[in-house]
């Protein structure tokens, strides 16, 4: 008796007696179901596979949401930069022009 409920159809043992007489290959289960079809192009992919094994586009979601989050602080902290910069700019231009204001002005004062 089987130690717990096991359910053998016939197409089962059929499979088994025609594999163990090699007149079945052993083929990869490849469900329809639970096969990923890329976003990008479109082939078929294993459930377990976490990027297209054709073009390598991100098929789980999950990762896909992380890649995303990712991207997106990476960009936020790309316009921090670009703020701090762009400030840091702005405020040694008019140190400039106060500089030559002066510079101006001193020469204003010899003549
Ligand atoms: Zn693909």
């Amino acid at each position: 008796m089987l130690a717990h409920y096991e359910h053998l159809a016939n197409s089962d043992q059929e499979d088994a007696v025609l594999k163990l007489h090699n007149l079945k290959k052993d083929e990869p289960q490849e469900s329809i179901l639970f096969s990923k079809i890329c976003t990008s192009c479109k082939s078929r992919n294993t459930s377990d596979q976490s990027y297209c094994m054709k073009c390598g586009n991100v098929l789980s979601k999950q990762l896909a949401k992380i890649r995303e989050a990712r991207k997106e602080s990476r960009n936020s902290d790309v316009k921090k930069l670009e703020q701090k910069v762009s400030r840091k700019i702005n405020n040694i231009e008019s140190l400039l022009a106060e500089q030559q204001k002066l510079i101006r002005e001193l020469v204003d004062e010899r003549k």
